[in-house]
Parts: structure tokens; sequence; C-alpha cells
């Protein structure tokens, strides 16, 4: 599905990432960790072509050249990023947003179907119905933000869903919920999942396939389900010193 080759990332002269090779497919889960400023967010953001980042290596999705691509392009491949800290939108509705975007997509939806689907969906994510006519995150709390990207992912039903400490900000029973929902939708869709997370209790929930370590601005090491417990109990210093 995703295939990066000999990725490197930069920000004016700075450069962010190198190297990066990395192939995520149809129904994995794979987890990023590294220490902070490792350079998982800008990964990220670099797939989804962040405009103030530049690029040179090779990115497809589903045989598709996607490295050059403009981001409304990327995302309509059906790639959905939830963002650290999910950006807020003020003078635009969360009904506007879906449904504009859904219509964008060719698929779209009549109000009464919307509003019967929205209500499903908040339901299942325990958020406020009324959110339906709340400007997208204004004045939502962290854990509120990232359920509202949720819903929206719910709507647009994207194939690649990548998510930046999607952990963050939300309460125990909330990543329960979280998890679920990810799980569920995951079965129905054989989605890919990308998540950047250091929470035990929602990658023990989650249980991914593959874990990538990320350090020094590249991936230094891959492995399995195994290499999480290794990370929680030796940190990351240990496996720089592997390195030297
Ligand atoms: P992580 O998500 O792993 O904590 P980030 O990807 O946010 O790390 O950042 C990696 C490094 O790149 C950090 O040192 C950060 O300050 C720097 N960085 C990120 N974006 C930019 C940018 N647009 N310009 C300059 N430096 C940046
Ligand atoms: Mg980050």
């Amino acid at each position: 599905m995703l295939q990066i080759k000999n990725l490197t990332v930069s920000s004016g002269s700075k450069k962010i990432l190198e190297n990066i090779e990395l192939e995520i497919n149809e129904n994995e889960i794979h987890v990023l960790m590294g220490p902070n400023g490792a350079g998982k967010s800008t990964l990220c953001k670099s797939i989804l072509a962040h405009p103030s980042l530049k690029k040179e290596g090779i990115i497809t999705f589903n045989g598709k050249d996607i490295l050059n691509e403009k981001t409304d392009k990327i995302a309509k491949e059906g790639i959905y990023y939830i963002a650290q800290s999910p950006m807020e939108i003020e003078g635009v509705k969360n009904t506007e947003l879906i449904r504009t975007a859904l219509k964008e997509k060719n698929e779209p939806m009549d109000i009464f179907t919307f509003n019967k689907e929205y209500k499903n969906y908040a339901e299942i994510l325990k958020i406020p119905k009324d959110f339906i006519h709340r400007e997208v995150n204004v004045n939502m709390s962290g854990g509120e933000k990232k359920k509202n990207e949720l819903l929206t992912m719910l709507f647009l039903k994207p194939k690649l869903i990548l998510l930046d400490e999607i952990d963050s900000g939300l309460d125990v029973d909330a990543v329960k919920v979280v998890a679920k929902v990810l799980k569920e939708y995951q079965r129905q869709t054989k989605c890919a999942i990308m998540l950047i997370s250091h929470q035990e209790m929602l990658l023990k929930l989650l249980e991914p396939t593959h874990v990538h370590i990320m350090m020094n601005k590249t991936i230094i090491k891959n492995g399995h389900k195994e290499l999480i417990n290794e990370i929680l109990e030796k940190g990351f210093a240990e496996f720089s010193r592997d390195l030297l």
C-alpha cells in the first residue's frame, strides 16, 4: 500500500529525516516509537506533503507516485492524518467540513442520511451529538479533538490512517473507546494504520503487527510486538548504544 524508499526530508537547509525505508500494507498496524524530536511527526507531515517540508526519494501509495502530489490529492487517494494537536478551524462547522469533503470525494450524502450516520458515530465514540454544529475542534478539549477527528475519519473511510499520539489528551475510558473504534473500522475496511504512541494500554489493545524505532533522523530498528516491551523496559538510550 504505502512504500517509502530512501526518503530525505528537510526544512530550509535543515535535514530532519534521512534515508527512511518503510512499507505498510493492508490490515497491518505499525507503531513508530522514538525519543522527542526524532522526526516521527515530520514523517507523517511529509507523507501528507506539508508545504514547509522538502522531500527527496520515493513515496508511492497503491502504486501511484505521491512524492510531489499536493495534500488534497493525497487525502483523496485515501490517506488520513490525525495530528498530535489537531488544528482549530474557526468559522467552519463539523457538518460543513465533512459534507464538503464527501462531495469532493464524489460521495455526497443527503442531510437526512448524514444526520443519522453522525448520531450513530457520535454514540460509538461517546461524544455529544451537538458536536455536529460545533466549529471544527474549536474550544474542544485535547481528547475531544482527537475523537472529533476520528468521527470525520469514519465518514471519509480512508485506506491508511496516520495517528500522531492519538492517546495524548485521552482519559482511560476514552483510550478504550478509541482502540475499539479503530479495531472495528479495520475489521470492516482492512485499512492500514500507522500510529505514533508510547502508551502501553493503547498498544496492548491495538496489537500492532510491526514496530519501528526512529532515532537520529532515521528508522534504526524494525521488529514486532516484542520490541515494544524491550523499549518500555530499556528506554531508547540503550538502542542508540547498539548503533555505536
Ligand atoms: P517527534 O515527533 O519525533 O517528537 P518532530 O518530527 O516533531 O519530532 O521534529 C523533529 C525535529 O525536527 C525537531 O528537532 C524539530 O524541532 C524539527 N522540526 C520539525 N519541523 C520543522 C520545521 N518545519 N523547520 C525546522 N525544524 C523542524
Ligand atoms: Mg511528534
